[in-house]
């Protein structure tokens, strides 16, 4: 595996294996890498010839507030996880070399970052797009895989990379789970040992929600309340910042769940914030979304 961190370095064996005619499968990360990612570098390694992963803690994503600081950084373990993925090339830029002092230009989004995270974290994804569009320019994939579990974030890319016309094919990976179901996150790290058997409540609360609609219930405030109280009770004392049924195509709330509805929520439990969502009859949507 080849472990670049210079753009030039990067660029000239990008176009050496473009040159061959070979098409590259792009997976970004922040590192920490756990077997969400893991599983994310495999999907991608079926999706094109040579599987490039990228490491950096992108500090325009961060609020002033949040973790950028202790976010984890263990260079020689992700390196150990994306050599046993198949990764061909492992790019971890200097932040130095994707912000000149002196950056000024971003990619901001107007529409779908108005609901969900959006209002919670401003600024967030102006940073998630500005990163993912640079490495998209640097690397050149024809194929960039994302998790479901930041379902608003792969969702943006893939309206970005509609607007822009940006020739990259952007799928959307299933979120993997701990056998309890708290959703695979480097933030998990964070959780005490009380907290973290008190997160199961969100994937508890998703479950719930996702019953109620195999049962039949259609009525997205009635069953968002009931994955809202589940939550309450059993991760007490926990903020939720939000639970909510949207169609996953605009990220818009709806009032009536159907298959394509996305069950999503965020919350705060000491001082971990997590999210997590569920798609509701996933099985039928498959390929309307490029999910894989
Ligand atoms: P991060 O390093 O947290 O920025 O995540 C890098 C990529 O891994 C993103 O596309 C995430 O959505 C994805 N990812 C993170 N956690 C999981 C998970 N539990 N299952 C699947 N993909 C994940």
């Amino acid at each position: 595996m080849l472990v670049y961190s210079s753009p030039r370095e990067l660029a000239a064996w990008r176009d050496r294996v473009r040159g061959m005619g070979q098409r590259i499968a792009l997976v970004p990360t922040m590192g920490a890498l756990h077997a969400g990612h893991a599983t994310l570098l495999r999907a991608a390694r079926a999706q094109a010839d040579k599987l490039v992963a990228s490491i950096f803690v992108n500090p325009t994503q961060f609020g002033p507030l949040e973790d950028f600081d202790r976010y984890p950084r263990q260079l020689d373990a992700d390196q150990a996880v994306c050599r046993e993925a198949g990764v061909d090339m492992l790019f971890c830029p200097p932040r130095e070399d994707m912000y000149a002092g002196d950056h000024s230009v971003y990619v901001v989004e107007g529409r779908l970052t108005r609901g969900l995270c959006g209002p919670h974290r401003p600024g967030h994804f102006r940073g998630v797009l500005t990163v993912v569009a640079q490495l998209f320019n640097m690397v050149q994939p024809a194929v960039a895989m994302f998790g479901q579990k930041d379902a608003q974030q792969a969702r943006l890319i893939q309206r970005m990379v509609r607007d822009l016309h940006m020739p990259v094919r952007v799928l959307i990976a299933p979120t993997v789970r701990e056998a309890d179901g708290l959703a695979l996150s480097s933030r998990n790290r964070y959780l005490t040992e009380d907290e973290r058997r008190r997160a199961c409540a969100l994937s508890q609360a998703l479950r719930l929600g996702e019953g109620a609609y195999q049962r039949g219930v259609r009525d997205a405030d009635e069953v968002c309340r009931q994955m809202r109280k589940h939550c309450e009770t059993v991760a007490a004392p926990v903020a939720i910042d939000y639970v909510e049924a949207v169609d996953f195509e605009r990220l818009e709330p709806v009032r009536t769940l159907a298959d394509g509805v996305l069950l999503a929520m965020a919350a705060r439990i000491g001082g971990t914030r997590l999210i997590d969502n569920i798609l509701l009859g996933r099985e039928r949507i498959l390929g309307a979304f490029d999910l894989v």
